[in-house]
């Protein structure tokens, strides 16, 4: 099947999109966050409204988040400043603005806006953005020029598994991802990667090791920081794919195991993103202490005693 109608077969079992408002961020959240090195940063998330990306990667929900059209130009720096106003407290160091899509993407982010954004984001000593490798390039290093910080991009790579990558329709293969790792790392910016777990086509009984091997490769490339995203079923193509029995939603002891096994990829810090997270599949009697366990490995790394569960720990 070619792209363009793989593209047309995700996006017609996709669901109605919400209206959103594209002067008004959908909302921001401020968290503690490890760094290489062992120091802890105060990072203030904005997640941002905007275009749609222009990819249609088989496993993304973010598009729910977009607007119909075009960002208008005006609109990002309007969103930034309002949370900023609002903020109380201790100035953050790192800046991250998570559009749903590609920041260097001139519908997603208007170029005449990047002035304005860099001048609101003159405060912090990090800024991280979300690009696709294909979109990083000279926009990229301009951007980081005009920041008084220094910038960091976090980039999907989201799975090594070679019949799975090729699949997920994202149009991304490793020697693009490699490309954009060396450009960043040559203009000095950092590199954040997000990797799978439960990546469609990868077989349930190798997912871990699949995300393990994911985050290795990007440490391997230069990856500070790697954020394991647990696959969320709901888009329509993932239970599409789950009937053709190529798409598992991940458990929560997968997640743990993963991250357990990427303490190993010090100093490179390996988190796991815990948005959703108690909606995993798990087992009831220790599914907190699980959730709490995995919110120290992000904060502290590993290793961490484990949790013994009298229901499913193996005697
Ligand atoms: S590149 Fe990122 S935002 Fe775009 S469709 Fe793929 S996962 Fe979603
Ligand atoms: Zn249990």
């Amino acid at each position: 099947m070619s792209a363009p109608a793989a593209d047309r077969r995700i996006r017609a079992l996709r669901s109605p999109k919400p209206a959103v408002d594209p002067w008004r961020a959908h909302g921001s959240i401020l968290e503690e966050e490890r760094r290489p090195g062992g120091c802890v940063e105060r990072a203030l998330t904005i997640f941002l409204a905007g275009a749609e990306c222009s990819f249609t990667c088989s496993f993304c929900d973010l598009w729910q988040w977009t607007l119909a059209g075009p960002t208008p130009p005006g609109a990002l720096p309007r969103q930034i400043g309002g949370v900023l106003q609002a903020l109380e407290g201790p100035w953050p160091d790192r800046l991250k603005l998570y559009n749903a899509s590609n920041f260097f993407d001139r519908r997603a982010v208007p170029p005449e806006d990047l002035p304005a954004i860099a001048g609101l984001a003159a405060r912090f000593a990090g800024v991280t953005v979300e690009s696709h490798a294909r979109t990083i390039g000279p926009a990229t290093a301009t951007f980081a020029d005009r920041l008084d910080g220094r910038l960091e991009v976090a980039v999907g790579l989201e799975t090594v598994h070679p019949t799975a990558a090729a699949r997920l329709n994202k149009r991304l293969d490793p020697a693009r991802f490699d490309a954009a790792a060396r450009f960043l790392r040559d203009h000095g910016i950092d590199l954040r990667v997000f990797v799978l777990l439960g990546a469609p086509y990868v077989p349930a009984a190798e997912s871990v090791e699949w995300t393990v091997r994911s985050a290795a490769y990007a440490v391997e490339r230069g990856a500070a920081h790697v954020s394991i995203i647990p696959v969320r079923g709901g888009n329509g193509e993932l239970e599409r794919l789950q009937a053709l029995g190529h798409f598992a939603v991940p458990t929560l002891t997968q997640l743990e195991a993963a991250l357990d096994r990427c303490a190993g990829l010090s100093p490179a810090v390996v988190t796991a993103d815990l948005w959703d997270a108690h909606r995993l599949p798990a087992c009831a009697a220790c599914r907190d202490a699980r959730l709490d366990r995995l919110r120290l490995l992000n904060r502290a790394g590993g290793p961490q005693p484990p949790v013994l569960c009298p229901r499913c720990s193996p005697a």
